[in-house]
């Protein structure tokens, strides 16, 4: 099967350095993939290539085996049927939870009402239409993002650190409930995180990062139980 999204010797150079170093990913449909590394390592800069918002020097990135960029063309975040989501939610401050979840809509706008309602129904905020960002806690805000980025049913959804912004009482709920609606709706999700545990927690497969590289893949047991090297080793041993 062509995978959703494919990196092919991905290079992403800032002042001469490389930052991204030759990158092969794959993402299948249904599939959670985590970019797992420490700060620095290259995570954000890769999801930005793979969402259109930056563009490589070298490589290519494929979506749906279809050429997106490669160095001399971007197609646009717009055109790429991806959602995004960032640590922070950037909801619209000045616009209702129902038209943050229904701006990147077309259609009608009864039929964009029935998809804001199903959403909120499904991320635990059934009747928060009418509210405003501030008048919302942290996880509810960050519901409400997740809701934004599904409304136009993307085929991938990209995530940066989406949960580190949210206390840690929090977290393990909202990551849980989160997984189980992308799943719900067919998303195939590549997670951006430098946090083993939260990989270990949400991945099919972890890619595991260092200075712009992938040093290892493979699913979060073979990962953890047999780590590349000492520093892979390390890496992983806060996990309990
Ligand atoms: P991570 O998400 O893994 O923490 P990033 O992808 O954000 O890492 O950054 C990797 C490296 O690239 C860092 O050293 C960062 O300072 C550098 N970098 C990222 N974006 C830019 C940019 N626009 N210009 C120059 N350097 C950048
Ligand atoms: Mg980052």
């Amino acid at each position: 099967m062509t995978p959703r999204l494919e990196l092919k010797s991905v290079t992403r150079r800032f002042d001469g350095q490389p930052v991204v170093d030759g990158i092969d990913l794959t993402l299948r449909a249904g599939e959670v993939a985590c970019l797992l590394g420490p700060s620095g390592c290259g995570k954000s800069t890769t999801l930005r290539l793979a969402a259109g918002v930056d563009s490589p020097d070298g490589g290519e990135v494929l979506i749906d085996g279809e050429v997106v960029a490669d160095g001399r063309r971007n197609l646009p975040p717009e055109h790429r049927s991806i959602g995004l989501m960032f640590q922070d939610f950037a909801l619209f401050p000045h616009l209702d939870v129902a038209r943050n979840v229904a701006f990147g809509l077309s259609g009608g706008k009864a039929e964009q009402m029935a998809r804001v309602t199903e959403l909120l129904g499904k991320v635990g905020l059934a009747g928060y239409e009418g509210k405003f960002p501030h008048q919302l806690s942290g996880g509810e805000q960050q519901r409400v993002a997740l809701a934004r980025a599904l409304a136009p049913r993307p085929a991938i959804m990209l995530m940066d650190e989406p949960f580190s912004g949210l206390d840690k009482r929090l977290r393990d709920g909202i990551r849980d409930e989160t997984l189980d609606i992308l799943r719900e709706e067919g998303t195939a999700v590549l997670l951006v995180t430098h946090e083993p545990d939260e990989a270990m927690r949400m991945a099919d497969k972890i890619a595991l990062m260092r200075n712009g590289r992938i040093v290892q893949v493979g699913n979060p047991y073979s990962v953890y139980t047999k780590p590349v090297d000492k520093e892979a080793a390390a890496f992983f041993s806060d996990i309990n």
